[in-house]
């Protein structure tokens, strides 16, 4: 139904050029429900915008039920009524009422009568629940409904698919789920729809298909399953396991351990990690390097804590050193049974002209 081939985006009104769409590609077949996930300013809405034109893209097509939209000779205002759009802000036409908000696109822009286009908004607005307010004006809806107007406007246009753009972001807490729930039920229709969400887990729900995105790319894509339980590229796996992350450099062993201890000791405050875990990750990072430092060069340190699992690991890395220090007779035992206290589970690999140490920090039963 929409194919894109080659995507680019380059915002040049600013001082200077940027680029925000680099090289999308993707097809989307009907009646699919695709999530467009990903960290912030990463283009999801640009690209959601340049498919239904409200941005003109810097290169590479965009095709719509075999019609290349970016053709000259294409008729915009056909394209545009055929792909609906839902906004964070609702956007609707505060001095008309309900049913007028959900009757005037039909109306002007299709021809319909106004018995069927009054008759059908009713339809609509039965659909998401607010039959008894067609005649409310929109100041006097929550932001839930006034969203669920809006998605009844866009039905109204009797669209071949719609585009969310974070469609639940701008609503209070206990508002999405009435707000989703429509959004699931079109899925259910076999609406086809592409939707902009922080919603993990209506992602995971509602979608065919997920396209991760970042930087400008779609840079990962697959089943709910797929993107979730199994990331494959890096940028998604921290993204999906909320990893938040600490990094550090010991150039020497006259680094300043204290002012590392400090901000291990933010880090560790910042996400509420508690003293136990925050005692055994200071105990792993005076141990390992000490042990590690009797072999020149630098280490490079990283704690990753994740949001999701609640998992902890440290990972010391060291170049130019192949030997081992867990195996290694001549390691301390006493530092050596400390550490191995301190971790769920401890690995070594030498590879690659480099020593890879990465510990699974203990923590205690919740
Ligand atoms: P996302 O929806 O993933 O958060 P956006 O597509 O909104 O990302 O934005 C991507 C980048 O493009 C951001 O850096 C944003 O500031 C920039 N941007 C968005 N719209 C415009 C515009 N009209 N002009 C210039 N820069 C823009
Ligand atoms: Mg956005």
């Amino acid at each position: 139904m929409i194919t894109v081939k080659h995507l680019s985006k380059t915002y040049t009104d600013a001082a200077r050029p940027l680029t925000v769409l680099r090289d999308v590609n993707c097809e989307i077949e009907k009646g699919e429900v695709i999530s467009i996930i990903g960290p912030s300013g990463t283009g999801k809405s640009t690209f959601l915008r340049c498919i239904n034109l409200l941005e003109q893209p810097t290169s590479g097509e965009i095709i719509v039920n075999g019609t290349n939209i970016l053709d000259k000779k294409t008729d915009l205002n056909a394209v545009r009524q055929k792909m609906g759009m839902v906004f964070q802000s609702f956007n609707l036409f505060n001095h008309l009422s309900i049913l007028h908000n959900v009757t005037i696109g039909p109306i002007k822009l299709l021809k319909m009568s106004k018995e069927n286009a009054e008759k059908q908004a009713m339809e609509l607005l039965r659909m998401v629940g607010l039959a008894e307010k067609a005649d409310a004006m929109p100041s006097e809806l929550s932001g839930g409904q006034k969203q669920r107007v809006a998605i009844a406007r866009c039905l109204s246009m009797k669209p071949d698919v719609i585009l969310f753009d974070e469609p639940t972001s701008a609503l209070d807490p206990t508002m999405v789920s009435e707000v989703l729930s429509v959004i699931r039920q079109l899925a259910k229709q076999g609406m086809t729809m592409l939707i902009v969400t922080h919603e993990m887990k209506f992602a995971r729900d509602v979608s065919s298909r997920i396209f991760f995105m970042n930087d400008g790319v779609i840079y990962e894509e697959g089943t709910p399953e797929d993107i979730f339980e199994h990331p494959q590229k890096p940028v998604t796996k921290a993204f999906i396991n909320r990893i938040r992350t600490l990094e550090y450099e010991i150039k020497n062993p006259d680094f300043d351990l204290h002012r590392m201890n400090a901000e291990i000791e933010q880090f560790c405050q910042k996400y509420a990690l508690g003293d136990d875990i925050f005692n055994r990750i200071l105990h792993l990072v005076e141990e390992i390097p000490a042990i590690m430092m009797q072999q020149p060069g630098a280490i490079h340190l990283k704690l990753d804590y994740s949001e999701k699992n609640y998992n902890v690991y440290l990972e010391f890395i060291q170049d130019n050193c192949l030997d081992s220090i867990l195996e290694n007779p001549d390691t301390d035992e006493v530092a050596l049974s400390l550490i191995r206290g301190c971790c769920e589970k401890i690995e070594e690999n030498t590879s690659e002209n480099a020593r890879r140490i990465r510990a699974k920090v203990r923590r205690d039963e919740r």
